[in-house]
């Protein structure tokens, strides 16, 4: 199967990178080795849209990121995805604190960060009294040193599984393939189409298929050192770096409280952010690990964590923990030097067509599609430069890109009017499948029937927010698979919970 652009991984990078060059007449397509969108660190991280005032000046990730967190409102309302500018508070206990906040302010005004300030006294009592948020500034007074705190007024939080999967979902709308449990296991330089000097085409094998493209997108995060060396830029080393987290039951907290961050550290630092969903999650540790795919949560760093949560919101003691989980960080820094390096991308100049997306790490989500943009534009010049083995006017813009997409609408959300009109448009709204959440027979159907065809629980999960209650999928679990089994004729072995290898029914039981 022949494309103009190959893209590897379909995580928020990969999938803004469709999205993007879908305005533009290529043939694209996207080769994931997951059963579904976002299974990697892009569904596995604090969902937090970035102001940019980590990132040192000058640093593709601290452009990238601004540039992104200034573009959030306006692609999540056409992505029609959830994200609300909620602020974000950074505390300082001690003088080392205050110095690093005062640090921070000075880079994010170089940055071109919006609106950040330190506040302290009355005026932090007084924003914090206004959010609900009144015992956070008890434990800051509470302890030795000057309670002072960073406030950015434009960071904000999103669901990037469900940010991700619209963007996959608009760029499968403008034309763009996704082939799932694709992994890619081969990549060579050979055989020219046509007009195209020989060796100018990626070859590539990916789940027992062969693949052509001249342009060929390596966003395969924590594997994207391994995928660069397959295609021939042996020249990357990923380090992963797991961050763990706890989620807590529904609680009120009305913005990402975060400490000051400590040089050196893998991350920044253990923080409490609300869910778009109500939750709120502890976390994330950073420990470097030797393996990249180890997504374990261990008893004494959820120990540490609950600790570190304890000193800056005391109130946590009295939260319910319902879970945990962890997403690896695919760091350029080894450990022995800690913090960040900047984001790689890059054409690479010895392997003509190859773009190398690498170390992509926080706040890679916030600038997945600032990234993709610098995407497009580096294959408009290799376009332009006749580089892929064409020369040509540069990319040429479609007509009919279509830039919105329509999620599914959550019933539980509407007024009770809307609700009892859309039970009469539509019966299967009045049928509710997952009792605890309140989501509907309609809301399943609109999961199952998704633009990219995963059919996992998982991918019916994600995006309808079924089996996430109290009972973990006791009652709705059974009805969804009855769903799939009687009206879509897939076999209950066949059945599974996310990738090959999680099939969730041996034989029947009644
Ligand atoms: C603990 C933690 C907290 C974070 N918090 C934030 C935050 O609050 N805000 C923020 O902006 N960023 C945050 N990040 C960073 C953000 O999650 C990442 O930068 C972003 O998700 C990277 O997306 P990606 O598409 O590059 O990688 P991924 O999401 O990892 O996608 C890569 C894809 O490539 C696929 N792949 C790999 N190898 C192959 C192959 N051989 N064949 C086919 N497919 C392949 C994988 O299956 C995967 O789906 C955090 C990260 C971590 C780990």
């Amino acid at each position: 199967m022949e494309y103009d652009v190959i893209i590897i991984g379909a995580g928020a990078v990969g999938c803004a990178c469709a999205r993007e060059l879908s305005r533009y007449r290529l043939s694209i397509a996207v080769l994931e080795k997951n059963s579904d969108v976002a299974g990697e660190t892009t569904g596995r991280n604090s969902a937090v849209v970035h102001a940019g005032f980590n990132n040192r000046p000058g640093s593709r990730m601290a452009s990238l990121c601004v540039e992104g967190n200034e573009g959030f409102a306006d692609l999540a309302q056409k992505l029609d995805v959830p994200f609300r500018e909620t602020g974000k508070l950074l505390l300082a206990f001690d003088d080392e604190d205050v110095q690093t906040l005062e640090h921070l302010l000075a880079q994010g005004r170089m940055n071109g960060c919006r609106d950040l300030e330190i506040l302290e006294g009355r005026r932090l009592e007084q924003l914090l009294e206004e959010r609900g948020m009144g015992s956070i500034g008890g434990a800051a007074a509470g302890r030795s040193g000057p309670a002072k705190a960073l406030w950015s007024p434009h960071t904000g939080i999103t669901n990037p599984f469900l940010y991700c999967a619209a963007l996959a979902e608009n760029a499968r709308a403008n034309g763009a393939q996704f082939y799932l449990d694709t992994e890619v296991t081969g990549i060579r330089r050979a055989g020219a189409r046509e007009h195209e000097p020989e060796g100018q085409r990626f070859r590539i094998e990916a789940g027992g298929r062969n693949f052509g493209c001249r342009y060929l997108i390596n966003a395969a995060g924590l594997q994207a050192d391994r995928i660069a060396a397959m295609a021939g830029a042996d020249r990357y080393h990923i380090y992963p770096c797991r961050g763990e987290y706890f989620i807590l039951d529904k609680s009120e907290l009305a913005m990402p409280v975060y400490p000051a961050p400590r040089k050196k550290a893998g991350g920044l630092g253990v923080h409490l952010t609300p869910t778009s969903d109500g939750n709120i999650i502890i976390g994330p540790s950073a420990e470097y690990l030797d393996i990249r795919d180890d997504y374990a949560c261990t008893r004494p760093v959820m120990e540490e964590l609950m600790r570190q949560a304890v000193q800056l919101v005391p109130a946590v003691r009295d939260m319910q923990p319902i879970g945990n989980y962890s997403g690896i960080r695919p760091k350029l820094a080894p450990p022995e030097e800690g913090g960040y390096q900047d984001f790689v991308i890059r054409a690479e100049e010895d392997v003509l067509g190859l773009i190398d997306l690498v170390g992509i790490e926080s706040p890679g989500l916030t600038a997945s599609v600032p990234i993709a943009r610098q995407v497009c534009r580096m294959i408009e010049q290799m376009e332009r430069a006749g580089a892929a083995g064409r020369s040509s006017r540069g990319l040429r813009r479609k007509n009919d890109f279509e830039e919105s997409r329509r999620g599914i609408l959550r019933f539980r959300e509407q007024s009770p009017q809307r609700q009892a009109e859309l039970i009469r448009e539509d019966p299967e709204y009045g049928e509710i499948i997952c009792r605890c959440q309140k989501i509907t027979k309609r809301e399943i159907r609109q999961a199952i029937e998704n633009p990219l065809g995963a059919r996992s629980i998982a991918a019916i999960k994600y995006r309808a927010w079924a089996t996430t209650g109290r009972c973990n999928g006791g009652y709705c679990l059974p009805r969804i698979t009855e769903m799939l089994v009687r009206e879509y004729g897939v076999k209950p072995e066949e059945i599974r919970y996310r990738n090959s290898g999680s099939e969730m029914f041996a034989g029947r039981v009644k």
